[in-house]
């Protein structure tokens, strides 16, 4: 069959095949015979296309189809793109044909997990977005082990575990979908003792880039790639097969603002920051959020009460204008205040550097602070990582390669439709570089960024050339290929 390769030729063919795509799941007897029937004739574009879309596993949908642009829309509507087709898949079966069909037909894939994407890379201008929608169930292997389709959301998550007292280590956003977050590495307010979302994962189902369906367990090279460097690289994972652990018993929340900061004030309290989070317990979680001229520090404890955690709230409620101190709460009611907005909105946010300590950005803070206390609307945030994270067991069975760094900045911007967001873009931009010249160049591959220079070392660190053997063993001809996918080796 010829090769159809540009968009307008490709969606004019599934017109001509007088196809509306959107077809019942489960396609007739009668059309299966039909289908049978001529595959032994001569076989021409649209027959073959006719055939291909009549499947009890995958829904396929053009543009004109009714959800078509409600299943293609990602959580940031500033990055939107306009993919040819939308394969939704049932099932495993449903991704491995959507995968053969969009081989045949020569065009690009992307996944589509939970549609959290910074830069919606879970979409594809022209391409063909392998929507997992509707795969999204969670069951219990056993007591400890439980499993869960790519697009379950991190709230339907919880409502799943929580209720058997079990958690796994991942983050806290209600919309953001289990598949990307666990592929690209994921943190949140457990990592620190549990280790990262992709370090629970023991087993999982992968369809490769010729439509081979493999069950992928721990030790193998390919789970060593999924793990840090799975999203949208060279594959797609319809289940994943995480440990469970004890949810703990209870959840406390410690808040300190600070208001019209000066560079000065700023500094000696970041430096506060990294001073006193360096001892914190594992159970503990922190966050540095500069929002203009107004500092925002959470501090979450999970823990025995402890006497590091107590030096630092003594510490920050002698520097801070406001304190508010909690007491321990029920953990399902306290993550729920964290589930955060699950409509689209416009925003850029993006991983701004993983560091040290302190000393990390010394040389960099004036320039940023001057940026950031220009005009209001960008958030500075530094997060805590480390203890278990950077547990050696962990480190060698995955290509995540930033563990050694105790802490994550990121960088947001958020406007409404009405606002010309280009100004603050720029100072966006701005910071960025000026971290890139002071060599903070290491980035979190799940905060991603098209302005990053270096993006393949950024991100994977000296884990990408090993990456690209693996793009070249389970995705040689590239189907999955887009700006910041891992590339195949010259
Ligand atoms: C509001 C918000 C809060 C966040 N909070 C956190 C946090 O607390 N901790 C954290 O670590 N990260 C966090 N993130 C980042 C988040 O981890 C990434 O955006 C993640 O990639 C989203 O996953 P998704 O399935 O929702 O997104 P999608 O856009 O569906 O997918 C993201 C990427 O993964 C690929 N992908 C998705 N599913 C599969 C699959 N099954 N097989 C292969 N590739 C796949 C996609 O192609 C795409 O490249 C947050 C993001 C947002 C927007």
């Amino acid at each position: 069959m010829t090769q159809i390769n540009k968009r307008r030729d490709f969606v004019k063919l599934l017109a001509v095949a007088g196809l509306s795509l959107y077809l019942p799941a489960c396609a007739s007897d009668e059309q299966k015979k039909q289908a049978a029937s001529k595959k032994n004739k001569e076989k021409d574009p649209v027959s073959e296309i006719e055939e291909a879309i009549k499947s009890n596993n995958v829904t396929y949908l053009k543009k004109s189809d009714e959800p078509f642009d409600e299943l293609n829309q990602g959580f940031n509507l500033a990055a939107g793109k306009a993919p040819a087709l939308i394969a939704l898949c049932l099932n495993t079966q449903g991704v491995s044909e959507a995968i053969m069909f969009a081989r045949k037909e020569g065009v690009k894939v992307a996944v589509k997990s939970g549609g959290h994407s910074f830069e919606n890379f879970s979409s594809i201008d022209d391409g063909l977005q392998i929507n997992l929608s509707l795969m999204n169930e969670v069951k219990w292997v056993d007591q400890t082990a439980v499993s869960i389709q790519p697009s379950c959301t991190l709230r339907e998550m919880y409502d799943a575990l929580l209720p058997n007292n079990r958690i796994i280590p991942t983050g806290s956003c209600g919309g953001v979908g289990v598949g990307g977050i666990t592929l690209g590495g994921g943190y949140g307010f457990f990592a620190r003792k549990y280790g990262l979302t992709c370090d629970a994962v023991k087993e999982v189902t992968f369809v490769d880039a010729t439509g081979e369906i493999h069950q992928v367990k721990r030790g193998e090279e390919l789970m060593w790639a999924l793990k840090g460097g799975g999203n949208g690289n060279f594959g797609v994972v319809t289940e994943f097969t995480f440990k469970t652990h004890p949810a703990p018993e209870s959840f406390t929340r410690h808040r300190f603002k600070a208001y019209k900061l000066d560079k000065p004030r700023a500094k000696e309290l970041m430096k506060t920051y990294f001073k006193y989070t360096k001892e914190l317990p594992e159970s503990c979680f922190a966050a540095f959020v500069l929002n203009y001229k107004t500092l925002v520090l959470l501090i979450t404890n999970y823990g025995p009460k402890n006497e590091a955690l107590d030096n630092m709230i003594k510490a920050f409620s002698e520097i801070c204008d406001d304190v508010s101190i909690g007491t321990p709460k029920n953990l399902a009611e306290s993550l729920r205040n964290y589930y955060g907005i699950e409509y689209p909105i416009y925003f850029k946010n993006a991983s701004a550097g993983y560091y040290e300590n302190y000393e990390t950005i010394a040389s960099s803070i004036d320039q940023v602070l001057d940026i950031v206390f220009r005009k209001r609307g960008l958030i500075y945030q530094i997060n805590t990582l480390g203890g278990n994270i950077n547990n050696p067991e962990f480190e060698n069975e995955s290509c995540y390669p930033h563990r050694s760094s105790p802490y994550l900045s990121e960088l947001q911007y958020y406007w409404d439709e009405k606002k010309d967001p280009s100004a603050l873009l720029k100072s966006f931009d701005e910071i960025q570089n000026i971290l890139y010249e002071n060599g903070i160049r290491k980035q979190y591959r799940n905060y991603p960024s098209l302005g990053f220079k270096d993006w393949e070392r950024a991100y994977f660190g000296d884990s990408y050339e090993r990456l690209q053997e693996i793009k070249k063993a389970y995705d040689p001809e590239n189907l999955f290929y887009q700006q910041q996918t891992v590339r195949l080796k010259k």
